[in-house]
């Protein structure tokens, strides 16, 4: 047996551990080809059958209809910043923002460089901890841009603005696949890989149809969405053995029972820990507006810096591992991805119990 910790980290983090497992037992040998898949070359019969099953389980996951492309990219979430405005927004058009943090922030700041982007809605006026509701949109926009949860601030999304007839662009990177939702409204989701559904190394692209035919020509060709859409991700060498990871999370995704079976724990995990902040108000704080929590993470404070200082050491010292705030936040960050079990939640909230007893 191997040692393993209940891993908060934010990301990249935790994995499930039979998808590890499957690694493990696949590595050296790949499915009787006497080669590692590392060692496969990307246009091979054996990959071609990860990168179709990979591709096959998003879409039943996610209940995409034929009109959506699953494309695997690389450049992070960060790199779609851009490729989304530098692949839709022309010459006199604009796109609506909803800045909710510091990864909105960031595309904001990539869009602009390429083209209109105007931000109809923002809650930097408290420090991103809430989701703004009613934002200005302009009709005539290209697309509106929102992050679905905000891995720093600790807030999420839990109805979607009605955007009407102006396709949502969404940054999914910490939350895609933690419960079913309505695809419908979306023209582009796109999520880093290493938080809620795999390894870093790889970016999952889903573009309708439409969006698509609406893309800009004359781009760079790796930076065109068209590139990678034509030739099935596979353009040029991807990244093949995150890809490889991604198919082992999302199978055993499958396994649990898909995504409302997923978001019944998820469910459990996150109204457990807040329950338990919430019945201590006098010694956890959540800063966050209680309809805008994040079920993936959440952030809380207590009476001092030197008692969260106390918390954290003592916590890793419990194999209860990355649950320091971001840097821009402090205080604790619970990372509760997919992939953590709900005994990590209750071994950390049985922790978190037992310190408020004994520092009140
Ligand atoms: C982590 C994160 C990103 C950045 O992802 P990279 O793959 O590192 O570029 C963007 N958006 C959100 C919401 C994130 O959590």
């Amino acid at each position: 047996m191997h040692k393993r910790v209940f891993n908060f980290y934010p990301g990249p983090a935790t994995l499930p551990l039979p998808a590890l497992e499957r690694a493990r037992d696949e590595f050296l040998d790949f499915q009787g080809t006497g080669m590692s898949i590392l060692e496969t070359s990307h246009r091979s019969k054996g990959y071609d059958a990860v990168h179709q099953e990979t591709k096959a389980l998003v879409k039943e996951l996610l209940g995409l209809t034929d009109d959506y492309h699953i494309l695997f990219l690389q450049g992070g979430a960060s790199l779609q910043f851009a490729m989304v405005p530098m692949n839709l927004l022309g010459e006199g058009q604009s796109a609506d923002y909803i800045n909710t943090g510091s990864w909105s922030t960031k595309a904001i700041k990539e869009a602009k460089i390429l083209g209109d982007a105007r931000v109809a809605a923002s809650s930097e006026d408290k420090n991103f901890q809430y989701i703004p509701k009613n934002p200005d949109l302009d009709p005539a926009a290209v697309y509106v841009h929102l992050t679905t949860n905000n891995t720093i601030a600790g807030t999420q999304y839990h109805a979607f603005p009605d955007t009407g007839n102006v396709p949502i662009v969404a940054d999914m990177s910490s939350d895609i696949f933690w419960r079913p939702f309505d695809v419908k409204p979306f023209g582009i989701i796109y999520a880093g890989a290493q938080k809620n559904m795999g390894p870093a190394g790889v970016t999952l692209v889903i573009i309708r149809d439409d969006m698509l035919q609406k893309c800009k020509s004359g781009l760079p060709t790796l930076l065109s969405y068209g590139t990678h859409a034509k030739k099935d991700s596979l353009f040029n060498t991807g990244p093949c053995f995150a890809i490889y990871m991604v198919r082992n999370t999302l199978a055993w995704v499958k396994e649990q029972g898909g995504l409302a079976a997923i978001e019944a724990i998820n469910r459990k995990k996150g109204d457990l820990l807040y329950g338990l902040i919430d019945s201590n108000p006098e010694f956890f704080r959540a800063p966050v507006a209680k309809d805008s929590r994040s079920y993936m993470n959440a952030v809380f404070r207590l009476p001092t810096e030197e008692l969260e200082k106390t918390f954290i050491a003592e916590a890793t010292d419990l194999d209860m591992i990355g649950l320091k705030g971001h840097r821009s936040v402090g205080g604790i960050r619970v990372s509760m991805y997919n992939a953590m079990p709900l005994q990590g939640v209750e071994k950390l909230v049985d922790f978190m119990e037992s310190f408020a007893r004994k520092h009140a």
